[in-house]
């Protein structure tokens, strides 16, 4: 049995709901279907959830937003009327209006009303059963899912040999509100699915043909990439690859099923597979897996005189971020100095008090900080059994006049990471991916 997910672009208008359809007819294992709101129809274009997003902020700033909802309604009732269905949805959607105007709705019940209302829409086109993500997807009270108990909910409603559609990104909390995964998070409704019905493999369909080495909004046409393993998906997702949510592999991974990314638009190419390992190479002349990145990190760095004779330098520093919350993502480091790295947007508001505490706590000779900073990531399995790899990527880079301005390595060698100005993103991908992929 397969577990298939489709994203929002896959969802976007009834043309779309027909190639799913097909991909499904296609293979009689693809019985559980989880799907997304609807996404962009073309570039310009909105999607759905954010829509809904807007729709909260406005009435929760008392102005109203019944133009937004139309269009949020038009999108479903178009879909609905293309296809011929007879579904009501109108009653779904004037229900959803009353609640909004009555100010009864929470922000997450809102956003989440896109997936509902899309599995609704989807299973009625099918003939599937409808099978609503807060009646098994269960939370904790600190936002975890209880995998167990989830498991248990989906497995007693499932009719196996049926079709079932279920809306991702939401489940329900311990007291039956609404409560939403971060964006993006269908991937994760997707993975539990498959974990709890002990799928063969779960398939994220979405609108590239895998894995790209690149993304293809920054190099041209990018090579597709076969095979990834779990760790290796991990590190792509997590700094920057958002094809697929960086939380959707603890579920699958634990029960080892595969997962399978392909293109709604482009079914027959066989898209990225994703597993522990890999017996065989695929192409042993290419050792990195893929290049990522994300813009908008800080950099703060303190030297001390002696720091590497003295403790708790770096504790201390960490102890003020803990202490406001705020989580690590590089620590570059030196004899003299160290270095932290982190988004932005998770010290903006606090910096000046942070900096003050680091001095007085840390008590280093210099202490500075570097905004504007994109943190680029060359991840692979097969650069750790490779010398001479950063070398190549650091030439490639001088070559082309960027500066680097941080260097990290994982002692599993699984990626090679390295800051440079946010201005130099696009082109330090470009060059990276230019060395090692067409020469
Ligand atoms: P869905 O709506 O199906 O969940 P997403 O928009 O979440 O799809 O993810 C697919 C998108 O990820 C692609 O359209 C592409 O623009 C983007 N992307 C970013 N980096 C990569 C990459 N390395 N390979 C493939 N796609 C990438
Ligand atoms: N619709 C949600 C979002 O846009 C969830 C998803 O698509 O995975 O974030
Ligand atoms: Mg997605």
């Amino acid at each position: 049995m397969k577990v298939v997910k489709f994203g929002g672009s896959s969802m976007a208008d009834a043309g779309q709901y027909r190639k799913v359809r097909d991909i499904l007819m296609a293979d009689p294992e693809r019985k559980v279907v989880v799907v997304s709101a609807a996404g962009k129809r073309y570039s310009g274009d909105h999607k759905l959830t954010d829509l809904l997003y807007l729709c909260y902020a406005h009435i929760q700033y008392g102005v109203d937003c019944s133009t937004i909802f139309d269009a949020i309604a038009n999108r479903y009732i178009d879909i609905r009327n293309e296809l011929g269905l007879a579904l009501p949805i109108e009653v779904d959607l004037e229900l959803l209006k009353h609640r909004i105007d009555a100010k009864e709705i929470s922000q997450e019940e809102l956003v989440s009303r896109g997936e509902y209302l899309s599995a609704k829409l989807m299973a009625d086109y099918l003939g599937f059963q409808f099978i609503d993500a807060a009646d098994w997807v269960k939370f904790n009270m600190d936002g975890t899912v209880n995998e167990e108990e989830s498991y248990k909910a989906l497995q007693s409603q499932v009719i196996l040999g049926y079709g079932a559609v279920i809306p991702g990104f939401y489940g329900a909390m311990p007291d039956g509100t609404i409560h939403t995964f971060s964006r993006g998070g269908s991937d994760i409704t997707g993975a539990l699915a498959a974990a709890a019905l002990d799928a063969d493999v779960y398939e994220n369909w979405t609108d590239v043909s895998g894995f790209l080495m690149a993304d293809p909004r920054i190099v041209d046409d990018p090579q597709a990439i076969p095979e990834v393993t779990y760790d290796e998906l991990r590190e792509l997702s997590y700094s920057g690859a958002q094809v697929l949510h960086e939380d959707s592999i603890f579920p699958v991974r634990e029960k080892n099923i595969p997962v399978n990314i392909r293109n709604t638009n482009d079914p027959a190419a066989p898209g990225t597979m994703i597993q522990e390992k890999f017996v065989g190479d695929h192409d042993p002349d290419r050792f990195i897996t893929g290049i990522t990145g994300k813009k908008d990190f800080s950099i703060i760095s303190l030297s001390k005189r002696g720091m590497s004779n003295q403790v708790g330098v770096l504790r201390k520093v960490l102890t003020v971020l803990e202490r406001h919350g705020i989580s690590v993502d590089y620590v570059p480091n030196g004899i003299d100095n160290v270095s932290v790295v982190l988004p932005t947007s998770s010290i903006e508001k606090e910096l000046y008090t942070i900096m003050a505490e680091i001095k007085k706590e840390a008590q280093p000779d210099t202490l500075d900080v570097h905004h504007q900073i994109a943190v680029v990531a060359a991840v692979g399995r097969k650069m750790a059994f490779r010398p001479g790899i950063s070398g190549k990527i650091f030439a490639a880079l001088g070559e082309s006049g960027i500066n680097i301005r941080m260097i990290n390595q994982g002692p599993d060698e699984l990626n090679i990471i390295f800051g440079v100005d946010n201005k130099d993103f696009k082109e330090a991908i470009r060059v990276l991916y230019n060395s090692f992929v067409t020469k």
